[in-house]
């Protein structure tokens, strides 16, 4: 069992574009060009992939329902998709979360950098506030270009809520692996936070990924592509060589995603 726990689709008309425009951000060639349907699933298969988790971010308030309703659309479509609802931090939190709830989807992704506002900003904590433990928030990680996604504010935040549910992407932190372990690691013990490893591995030693890894536990560790940044196959394939052992690989790949959401 292979359960993705961090993907990207796009709607056709814009998806050539907008994979470009995530290349372009993170100075980095993107391993599938067009971040569609068809390119998630074809990527998938060859690396045997059963679900994936989908998403998308909005960078303005009227994006918002846009995309929610797009990832239910495709999560209506695909049996073996479930999805995230899309949050801008000018929405009226109540409002978005029902609408989330009631289209099915099983949390909500926000993306600071991208939104240009702070994780521990008060417009999101009014979200936070809101979400209390009703779902589960999915939050980019890290960026040494800035201070939005910074590990010491996610530390904040779960000090201010110690009710929320929350999985760091990127290991806690995209080029912030150490102020990760050194915000995050108390949080792991009360069991509100686990990690996505998405786009972490191609940039740590396997040595220092590993450490990171059985830091933090495999148990709260979910395994995700990051696609169309990365194919599926050498994901897979980077993550079997760091030398975890079969049990800890099975958290990783499906143990921990699944009860995380219940699924
Ligand atoms: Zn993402």
């Amino acid at each position: 069992m292979l359960i993705d726990a961090h993907t990207h689709i796009y709607p056709e008309k814009i998806a050539e574009k907008a994979t470009s425009s995530i290349g372009d951000f993170y100075e980095l060639p993107m391993a599938a060009s067009i971040g569609n349907v068809e390119g998630l699933l074809n990527s998938g298969k060859a690396a045997g992939v059963d679900r994936y988790l989908i998403c998308s971010v909005a960078t303005s308030p009227l994006q918002t329902r846009t995309i929610t309703n797009y990832i239910k659309t495709e999560v209506d479509l695909h049996p073996e998709f479930f999805g995230l609802g899309a949050y801008h931090q000018d929405n009226i939190p109540k409002e978005e979360i029902e609408y989330i709830i009631s289209s099915g989807l099983k949390g909500i992704k926000i993306h600071p950098d991208f939104q240009k506002c702070a994780i521990d900003d008060e417009k999101f904590c009014n979200l936070y506030e809101e979400m209390g433990d009703k779902l589960p928030i999915l939050i980019h990680m890290g960026d040494k270009r800035y201070d939005y996604s910074h590990p010491k504010r996610l530390a904040n935040v779960l000090n201010k809520f110690p009710k929320l549910k929350v999985i760091a992407a990127h290991l806690g932190g995209y080029q912030a692996w150490g102020e990760a372990v050194a915000e995050l690691t108390s949080f792991v013990k009360k069991g509100n936070i686990r990690f996505d490893e998405s786009s972490s591995l191609a940039f740590l030693s396997k040595e220092k990924a590993k450490e990171i890894i059985r830091h933090y536990g495999a148990e709260n560790i979910f395994w995700g592509s990051d696609f169309p940044m990365w194919s599926h196959k050498s994901e897979v394939e980077l993550i079997e060589s760091l030398g975890l052992n079969s049990n800890e690989l099975d958290w990783i790949f499906y143990k921990s995603i699944t009860e995380f959401f219940g699924l």
